[in-house]
């Protein structure tokens, strides 16, 4: 008998329950990846992301060959697709990975009745995209937990379930029709300084990281310069990496800075139980606020200042342009690019979310939306009305400027914190090619705080 695996945000050999399922169940296995027509009618296959993709799916494809198999990889509409490689193999079974998004809640629900009519059966496995499950810690009362601290409590003492092996051999059925893996160089508009995608790559990335700078990770998180955290964002999303496994592996390393990544790991799976239990909160605000925020047009001269980096603050600037270059961005210039455009301009999280998901390889639907919220204020924060300061978080974050001299070059001669308010450099400010600030921080957290009152 033969069993298809669906491949979707989980492309990997290592720590794969589909896989193994089909493996042990079956004598022969059709690995399947679907260019899914649905996505990239979303608009989410922005080239970032294509690119990353293609490096991944070519090395699939390379583990599966080295061990007697391929990858099968097609185009169109999912539910179709799977339908037709099921038929042409007379699989029995299909297993994928479960997924939190109304979209694949929606494909789940699709691919179920369509393979049951014909008498296929559809698997779902849990804990392949995340490390516990969303739903399987829940608060007395509630479907989901709001509040990270008791999440993470509860999610700390779940009992991981252990990572498996790569498969040693893959029998493919012969004959079945698959479309050559992508590749990166076919992908065009790409950021320059973007990262390699690729389970090959993920896995030496992330024995590194646990060998060596994880020991410093409590400390130098934040230090934007340092550029001190694990860059493991893309391989999460596209799942070239197991959470399970990464978990596990960050508690046999042991220490401080491992425990603190570990924790952070517990955001991306706390953020995937909100948006299991609340689909809408892709698009909607998470508490109901009404806020009456700026958009397009009113506000396009400063949107776009902020699009491509010329706000005039150079941490903003700083960070916007580093998104752009490489296609990723640090989580302190994360936050503090978005509680400025929407708590300092006062423009609607949604503009700044959109944006980062047009170039962020890591992009991602519960962590990009739902971090988004909570800076503005509309999603599971504590304290909505919190506004980051840039030149504050500025001087303590980049203390002696070094990352905004990296990423504007026009400020590049600035030395030391000076950097952090070219306004206040004497006559040299004149010869800069850089913007006075777009507005002023007293006046934007004035907009802010009356706009809140009257919602
Ligand atoms: P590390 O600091 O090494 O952390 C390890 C892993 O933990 C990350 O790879 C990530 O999977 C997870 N993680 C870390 N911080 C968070 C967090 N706040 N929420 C959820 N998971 C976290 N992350 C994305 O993966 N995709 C996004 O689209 C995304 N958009 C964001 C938008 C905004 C406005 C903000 C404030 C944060 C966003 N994040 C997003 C979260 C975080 O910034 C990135 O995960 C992190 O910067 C990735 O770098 P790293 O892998 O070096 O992280």
């Amino acid at each position: 008998n033969v069993s298809v695996v669906l491949f979707t945000a989980d492309l990997r050999l290592h720590d794969h329950p589909p896989l193994r399922a089909a493996l042990d169940g079956s004598r022969q296995v059709v690995p399947l990846f679907v260019h899914d027509s649905g996505v990239a009618d979303a608009g989410f296959a922005v080239p970032n992301r294509a690119a990353f993709l293609a490096d991944c799916l070519g090395d699939l494809d390379a583990g599966l060959r080295a061990r007697g198999g391929r990858l099968v990889v097609r185009s169109g509409d999912v539910v179709r697709e799977v339908r037709a490689v099921a038929a042409e193999t007379d699989a029995d079974e299909v297993h994928m990975a479960s997924d939190v998004s109304a979209y694949a809640h929606r494909r789940e629900e699709r691919l179920r009745a369509a393979l049951e009519a014909e008498g296929r059966r559809l698997h779902v496995h849990d804990t392949v995209t995340t490390a516990v499950a969303p739903g399987a810690v829940t608060p007395a009362g509630s479907g989901h937990f709001a509040v990270f601290t008791p999440y993470f409590r509860r999610w700390s003492q779940q009992r991981l379930r252990p990572p498996l092996d790569a498969p040693r051999s893959v029998d493919v059925p012969g004959g079945v029709g698959s479309e050559p893996p992508p590749a990166r160089r076919a992908v065009t508009g790409i950021s320059p300084g973007l990262a390699r995608g690729g389970e090959t790559d993920g896995r030496k990335r992330l024995t590194a990281w646990l060998d060596g700078a994880v020991g410093d990770y409590a400390d130098r998180h934040d230090d934007l310069a340092g550029d001190a955290t694990s860059r493991l964002s893309p391989h999460l999303h596209f799942g070239t990496l197991s959470p399970v496994e990464i978990v596990h592996r960050a508690r046999r390393a042991g220490g401080a800075g491992a425990d603190a990544f570990v924790r952070q790991l517990a955001w991306r799976d706390f953020h995937r139980q909100v948006l299991a239990a609340r689909p809408d909160a892709a698009g909607a605000d998470y508490r109901g606020h009404d806020d009456r925020w700026r958009r397009e047009p009113e506000a396009h001269d400063e949107i776009e200042a902020w699009r491509e980096g010329r706000t005039g603050y150079p941490v903003v600037d700083a960070a916007m342009r580093q998104l752009r270059h490489e296609g990723w961005m640090h989580n302190r210039g994360r936050l503090l690019t978005a509680s400025f455009l929407a708590k300092t301009l006062y423009v609607d999280w949604r503009v700044g979310a959109a944006h980062f998901l047009s170039l962020l390889v890591d992009g991602d639907l519960a962590n990009n939306q739902l971090n988004w919220q909570w800076v503005a204020g509309t999603g599971t924060d504590s304290r909505p009305n919190r506004v980051l300061n840039p030149v504050l978080q500025g001087r303590r974050y980049d203390p002696d400027g070094a990352y905004v001299r990296r990423w504007v070059p026009e400020l590049a001669e600035v030395p030391g914190p000076a950097v952090h308010e070219p306004w206040k450099l004497g006559p040299e400010r004149a010869a800069l090619d850089y913007p006075e600030p777009l507005v002023d921080l007293a006046e934007g957290l004035a907009r802010f705080r009356r706009a809140r009152e009257r919602g």
